[in-house]
């Protein structure tokens, strides 16, 4: 089936006895045990699992192409299960332009136990020369935050393979419906669910998603289990829900992506777009390989320095100026100083997530803003 099918169908796959149509929320944490001692549900207790956790989970494992999928209380807790999951001394190969709070997990907590190098995985020799013995796991973002770098996901997995190193992707900016990172060779893909699989901003979640049930992939479950950063069953049923427009919504956001960024890369006022849909993007030709379509997210440049950026978020009225992404409204945000001191990010870079209004209200605020 399709994308657009599954992702309508697939968490209809239990048959419920009521005769719903649509599943119902079931909030009870604790399951009938059978004569036999078993299950008979198929769950025992929600933390370990739940129906609507296991319907969320087994949409995205199929719109994903995996063999399993864990889903957790936010996507940051996804990269920590991953790390918590590792071998202390495990070496990480990690993008240099990289989600700005999994980053700060391994500064902050995995300082003393994990090793890792924060590279340009756009240039594959340094990830060739980056591995060293004890390499575990390399860690990719496509499009990646907020310079929307593209990785070659064949070609890494490819290294990757050769020295039996875990590949994940972080493939939240793209959503399930623009890029499968497990058929082009990875062994796991990480969704932020708060993003383009909510896509109403109200619902906060994480999922990972793996190629084959190994030995790393039950720890991670262990850790999701026993752990218990699980999301409720009210913000699975909402995932579900949404998940279920995906496909649709994405399309809205490409159509518009690729307006926003022409308009804004013929501005007088802006410097450079970082959009992997221009054609002068330097991994454009990457992009067009392993994705179907280029998303809603961007970042520009704004002439004229901080003060000129600061100026035009401030004047923005149809954006909102907040932080995130992926949800049905345009967001437009200062990224520097959400990421703080220590960040990289160009201090007159400006995020946008656009959204699904009309492309001509979404320019016209734009155009009000950058004069
Ligand atoms: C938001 C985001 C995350 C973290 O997800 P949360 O749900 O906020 O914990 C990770 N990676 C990317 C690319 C993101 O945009």
């Amino acid at each position: 089936m399709k994308p657009e099918t599954l992702a309508i169908h697939a968490a209809n796959l239990v048959k419920i006895n009521t005769g719903d149509v649509t599943p119902p929320i079931s909030l009870s944490t604790t399951f009938f045990r059978g004569e036999d001692g078993g299950y008979p549900g198929g769950h025992m207790y929600s933390r370990v699992s739940n129906p609507n956790r296991s319907a969320l989970e087994n949409t995205v494992c199929k719109l994903e192409y995996g063999e399993d999928a864990a889903a957790f209380s936010s996507g940051n807790t996804c990269g920590l299960a991953l790390f918590q999951a590792l071998k202390p001394g495990s070496h990480i190969i990690a993008p240099d332009d990289m989600y700005w709070g999994i980053k700060k997990q391994l500064l902050t907590i995995f300082n003393d136990s994990l090793e890792f190098d924060f590279i340009d995985q756009t240039d594959l020799n340094l990830i060739r020369s980056a591995i060293k013995p004890h390499t575990k796991l390399i860690w990719i973002e496509t499009p990646s935050n907020p310079l929307l770098k593209i990785t070659d996901i064949e070609e890494i997995a490819k290294i990757a393979k050769a020295e039996n190193i875990t590949l994940v992707c972080d493939s939240t900016f793209a959503s399930p419906v623009l890029q499968n990172p497990i058929l082009l060779g990875a062994d796991m893909v990480m969704h932020s669910s708060t993003k383009y699989l909510g896509g109403h901003s109200d619902v906060l979640g994480g999922i990972l998603v793996t190629a084959k049930k190994d030995e790393l992939w039950e720890k991670i479950r262990n850790i999701q289990q026993t752990g218990g950063a699980v999301p409720s069953p009210f913000d699975c049923f909402l995932l579900s829900r949404s998940i279920k427009t995906l496909a649709y919504r994405m399309k809205g956001h490409c159509e518009n992506g690729k307006i926003i960024a022409d308009y804004l890369n013929n501005h007088p006022n802006v410097e450079a777009v970082f959009y992997p849909g221009l054609v002068d993007h330097p991994q454009h030709e990457i992009a067009k390989k392993q994705m179907k379509d280029f998303g809603g997210m961007m970042s520009f440049l704004v002439k004229g320095g901080v003060e000129a950026a600061h100026e035009m978020v401030n004047k923005v009225k149809l954006f909102a100026q907040a932080t995130s992404l992926g949800g049905v409204e345009s967001l437009i945000e200062h990224r520097y100083s959400v990421e703080g001191p220590d960040s990289k990010t160009p201090k007159n870079l400006l995020r946008i997530s656009v959204g699904l209004e009309h492309a001509d209200d979404i320019i016209a605020d734009l155009a009000q803003a950058l004069g």
